[in-house]
This record gives C-alpha cells, sequence and structure tokens, in this order.
C-alpha cells in the first residue's frame, strides 16, 4: 500500500490516492526552494505580512470545506475541526500582526563603536514533518514564523492527511506565497532523509512520535542541520483540592476525549489526592459513560473513531496489556463493531510501575487515574516518565497549586486550566518531548541567525 492513500476510518473506505514523490524529484525540489529563498527573504517582512493575514482570511473563508476534509480524513468530530481551522487561522494572523516588530533590528549598548545591532536573519529552505491529529495546526505552528522570517519550506505531511495537506499549499500560494517558497511533498522517509542530509537544507522541525524524532535527529545530527522536535507526552492531571469534583472531573473527561484522546499534549494521567479519589474517579466513569460514539460528521457525536483500525488496535492492545499485568478496567476498551475504527473509552486504575501503561503513551480515549497519599507523592508521579510535555494542577489555593506547578518537569505547566493554546504562548517539552519551542515570539527564533553588526 502507497503511504498516500487517506482512508475515511468512521467508514474504513478509501478516499484518495496522491503520487508520491520520486526519487528523482527530490534534487529538483530542494533546488526550486533554494532558488525561491533569494527573493521570499529579499522581500520586506510586510509584504510576507501580508501574506500569512491574506491566509488567515482563506482559512476562515474555506473554514466549512477545511473542517470537513480533516472530519473525513482523521475522524475528527466536525465541530473540534471548525475550532482547529480557527485556532490556524489566528496563528497566521498573530505572526501577520507580530512578525515585522520580531524581525526589526534590535541595537545594543555600542560599548565604545558607533553602532551595534542585533539582525533577525532567515536561514534557508526548512524540511517540516508533521503528524495527522491537528493537520492544520502543527502546520501552522510551523510555518507561519518561518515564512514570516524568510526562511522557506518544504513540507512532509502524515499520509493519513494527504488531502488536508494539498489543501494547505493551495491556499498559501492562493495567499501569495510563491509556489516554491511551500512545498508540499508526499515524501518517503528516505527521502526525507536525503533532505535533511542536502546542504542545501538549513533545518528540520518534526512533530510526532519518539521514533520518528529520533531518526530524523540522527540524520539532522549526522549534518549538523538543526532540528526542533515535538514528540509525545503523557501529561499529568493533578487534583489537590476542590470544592466541586464532578466539575474537575467532567472537565477532565473531556478534556482526555478530545479529538479521541490523540493529542500530544491531553491529559493522559489523572493523579487525585486520596480526599477526593473515589468521586473523581466515579464521576470520570461517568462522563465516559454518557459520551455519544458515532459519525464525527454528525453534531450530536462526542467521540469519532480513531485515526485508523490500526491506531485503534494499539490503544485496545495497550488497555488489555495493563489489564493482563494488573491493572483495574472500570469501563470500556474494547473496539466497537464494523469497519470504522471506533472504541469505548476506558477508565483504568491500580497501575503500578511494572506495568507497561504506566511508563508509555496512550494516544487515545484512555484515562489513567492514579491516587496520590501526599502533595509530594503527587509530585513524584507525576515527573515519574520519560515525557515532560505539559501537566496541570488543580487547586482552590492557588499559592500552593502554582508551587507543584512550578515543581512539574514539564515545557508547560498550567494552574486550573490544561492545554490552552494561543498563539502568543510558547509550545514545546522537554525530557522526551522533545526541544525547541513554537509558537509566540519563541517559534520565530529556532530557524533564525541572531546575527551581530558591529561597526566603528
Ligand atoms: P509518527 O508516526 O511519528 O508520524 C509523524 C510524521 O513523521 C508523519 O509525517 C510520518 O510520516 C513521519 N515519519 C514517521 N517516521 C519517520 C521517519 N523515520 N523519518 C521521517 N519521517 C517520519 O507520529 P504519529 O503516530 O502520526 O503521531 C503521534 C505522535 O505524535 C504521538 O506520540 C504524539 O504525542 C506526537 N505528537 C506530538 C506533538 C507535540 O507538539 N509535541 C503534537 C502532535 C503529536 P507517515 O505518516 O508517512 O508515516
Amino acid at each position: 500500500m502507497s503511504s498516500y492513500v487517506t482512508f475515511n476510518p468512521a467508514t474504513g473506505r478509501t478516499q484518495r490516492e496522491f503520487d508520491s514523490l520520486t526519487d528523482s524529484d527530490v534534487d529538483a525540489v530542494l533546488s526550486r526552494s533554494a532558488r525561491a529563498f533569494v527573493s521570499w527573504r529579499a522581500l520586506d517582512p510586510t509584504a510576507r505580512a501580508s501574506a500569512l493575514r491574506r491566509t488567515a482570511e482563506i482559512y476562515e473563508e474555506r473554514s466549512d470545506e477545511l473542517a470537513q476534509a480533516i472530519t473525513t480524513e482523521m475522524g475528527k468530530p466536525l465541530a473540534e475541526s471548525e475550532g482547529e481551522v480557527r485556532l490556524a487561522a489566528s496563528i497566521y494572523r498573530w505572526y501577520a500582526d507580530h512578525g515585522p516588530d520580531l524581525l526589526a533590528d534590535e541595537p545594543l549598548d555600542p560599548q565604545g563603536a558607533q553602532e551595534s545591532i542585533v539582525q533577525t536573519v532567515p536561514v534557508g529552505p526548512l524540511v517540516g514533518v508533521m503528524p495527522w491529529n491537528f493537520p492544520y495546526y502543527q502546520v501552522a505552528r510551523f510555518v507561519a514564523p518561518n515564512l514570516m522570517a524568510g526562511n522557506t519550506i518544504i513540507l512532509k505531511h502524515a499520509g493519513i492527511c494527504a488531502a488536508s495537506s494539498a489543501l494547505m499549499a493551495e491556499i498559501l500560494h492562493d495567499a501569495g506565497v510563491p509556489e516554491d517558497a511551500y512545498i508540499n511533498v508526499y515524501a518517503s522517509s528516505d527521502q526525507v532523509a536525503d533532505m535533511i542530509a542536502d546542504p542545501r537544507v538549513h533545518g528540520v522541525s518534526l512533530t510526532g512520535s519518539e521514533k520518528a524524532g529520533a531518526s530524523v535527529a540522527e540524520t539532522a545530527a549526522r549534518n549538523l542541520t538543526k532540528a526542533v522536535l515535538e514528540l509525545g507526552g503523557s501529561d499529568p492531571f493533578i487534583v489537590l483540592s476542590t470544592d466541586d469534583v464532578a466539575s474537575v472531573a467532567q472537565t477532565a473527561a473531556t478534556a482526555r476525549l478530545s479529538n479521541t484522546g490523540q493529542a500530544c499534549n491531553s491529559p493522559k494521567r489523572f493523579i487525585v489526592l486520596d480526599k477526593y479519589y473515589d468521586d473523581f474517579l466515579t464521576e470520570v466513569v461517568k462522563a465516559f459513560e454518557a459520551v455519544t460514539i458515532g459519525d464525527p460528521a454528525d453534531s450530536d457525536t462526542d467521540l469519532g473513531p480513531l485515526s485508523s483500525v490500526d491506531a485503534r488496535d494499539t490503544v485496545v492492545d495497550q488497555v488489555r496489556t495493563a489489564v493482563d499485568q494488573g491493572a483495574t478496567l472500570h469501563i470500556g476498551g474494547s473496539p466497537l463493531d464494523g469497519d470504522g475504527a471506533f472504541m469505548r473509552p476506558a477508565v483504568l486504575t491500580e497501575i503500578t510501575p511494572e506495568m507497561d501503561a504506566y511508563s508509555e503513551e496512550i494516544f487515545g480515549p484512555v484515562a489513567m487515574i492514579y491516587r496520590a497519599e501526599s502533595v509530594d507523592d503527587a509530585v513524584r508521579l507525576a515527573n515519574d516518565v520519560s515525557f515532560g510535555l505539559s501537566g496541570s494542577v488543580w487547586g482552590s489555593d492557588l499559592q500552593t497549586a502554582q508551587a507543584v506547578a512550578d515543581r512539574l518537569e514539564v515545557g508547560m505547566a498550567y494552574v486550573n486550566e490544561h492545554g490552552t493554546t494561543l498563539p502568543g504562548l510558547p509550545f514545546g517539552g522537554v525530557k522526551r518531548s522533545g526541544f525547541g519551542r513554537e509558537l509566540g515570539r519563541w517559534g520565530m527564533g529556532e530557524f533564525v541567525n541572531t546575527k551581530l553588526r558591529r561597526t566603528s
């Protein structure tokens, strides 16, 4: 099977086939990107900002079509797809609004010279490798700041979202980004490695699994090419104190099931102080029971299919293994009959460090709930995994909650909310969740030359 055949995960039916890049096309793509860089970087930043602003407008104008495309190819419930389109548009607009200022020369104390300034200069063609779980948002996080900075982009999206990746390229081009400044390729992993190894490429950004990240980072390191990696997570959601445990549990359940549980920064481990544990567990099970599973295009659906039958079977296997190893399953965990990639959302407890589920990421609708004996115990559990993407702390005593947030080994710590993503906030992790940052001014700092010019 070619990796660029798309399926509707709600029905299992083939949607479309796309021509993969041939090996002989790789060199031409690199040359086109390198040539386009010369003229794209030379534009005034306000001209590049105009193209991004127009991109945001087209996303909004074509919102229904864009939302429908990802719902069909990766199974996201339609209302969530519409939300993702709006988020992507807001990212393009944010960089259009702030980009020219972020790129302005920064004067330093001349210290004996006539002038000392720091310039922010693009580095050249970049390769982006993106996942299917938020097809538009992941691409916007990488593409908006880098096109704004004056870099050019070769984008290899996940095979699952070949149709939406074509739409994204079409929109950027319609908005005024030259054809060769943004090139969408249906490339294999080997072709991606060849591109990263090529001296015309000056950086690579991958959002995806640890395995893909390690492979791309290895090629990048061998060729002294800068890499940004946004990888997996097993985020903690820590409940310290509340006078409304039902409401916190409902928030927890909704966050866990958003995007059918397939978000890197979804809360995957719920760490609840002893006093609240039983009620929290009861309420999450109740919330999972009440979920409507079905066609993601139907407005009554809460939970769509996973992205593929393989992805669903992996999650079902993870739940089964946890139970075989001694965990308690309170609800769900089984596949639904039929051709779609559906499963019943699951709640697991009594997970111990010897079990696989304790340390691995479960990329689907599964909540793992832990009982913490004390605040210190909660922090210990939260940090006792190899991931470090984000985490949240829930408590009516803000000082204590913030102190716990400060002890989390993560890139993003939230108090009384989980996973808020806005264009101006930094996004990224530590430990095996990757390195580098996207969004905000930090996202614009990864693939630029921070260049000193001093004149005596
Ligand atoms: P994946 O298998 O790693 O795929 C991600 C992308 O990498 C796809 O375009 C894939 O192409 C490509 N790829 C896979 N192996 C590669 C290799 N050896 N060389 C070059 N490219 C390669 O990840 P996934 O299963 O689709 O996504 C789920 C993972 O992504 C989860 O772990 C999730 O937590 C993580 N994620 C992280 C973030 C974040 O911001 N930190 C955001 C979203 C997702 P093909 O599709 O053609 O195989």
